[in-house]
Formats: C-alpha cells, structure tokens, sequence
C-alpha cells in the first residue's frame, strides 16, 4: 500500500518538474526564435529568407520581397496607406500588381 502511494507520489512529482521544466525549455525557445526571428528579418523576408527590397507605394516606404512577391508593412505604414486611401488602396496595390506599371508615376 505504502510502496504503491510512495510511486505515485514520486510520479506526481516527476509529472510536475517535468512540467516545470518543460515551461522552461518552451520559454527558452521562444525567447531564442523571437531573437533569431528578430536577427534574421533584419532586411530579410521572414517568410522565404530573400533579401528585402525597399520600395516606395503611394509615398509610403515598404520593403518588397524578389523572392515571394510579399511585402512587409509597419503598423504606422498601414496606418498612414488606410489613412490616405481608406476604401481603394488595396484594390489599386493590386491593380498596380498586375499591370506593373500604372502607380510607379505617382
Ligand atoms: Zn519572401
């Protein structure tokens, strides 16, 4: 009876350092990706790794990815594109997109 209480015990107790231990490791890894993350995006997509181009849309400056077409946009930057053009920004990014041409004169 003692043994079979003293097991479980133990294994409750391993339970719970293991628990500790691997809130530890995941905080760990969190702080180590977001830094890596932080590192790596410095002028770089964060989504394919391709070096970011800065480019200008509407007077806002952007940075452009070659590698996925993404663009990376600041809080203040969307900010300042829906404060500009609240209702057709998006559709005329697109519309500039496909006909590569029509919005670099603006
Ligand atoms: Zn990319």
């Amino acid at each position: 009876m003692t043994n079979a209480w003293d097991e479980r015990k133990k294994a409750l107790e391993n339970e719970y350092f293991h628990k500790k231990e691997q809130e530890i490791i995941d905080k760990m890894k969190n702080d180590a990706e977001e830094t890596l993350a932080h590192n790596y995006s410095k002028g770089r997509c964060p989504k394919c790794g391709e070096k970011i181009e800065p480019m200008t849309f509407r007077d806002v400056p952007l940075d452009r990815c070659p590698g996925c077409g993404g663009v990376w946009l600041g809080p203040n930057d969307l900010r300042i594109l829906a404060e500009k053009d609240h209702r057709t920004w998006f559709d005329r990014w697109f519309h500039a997109d496909n006909q590569e041409t029509s919005d670099q004169e603006v």
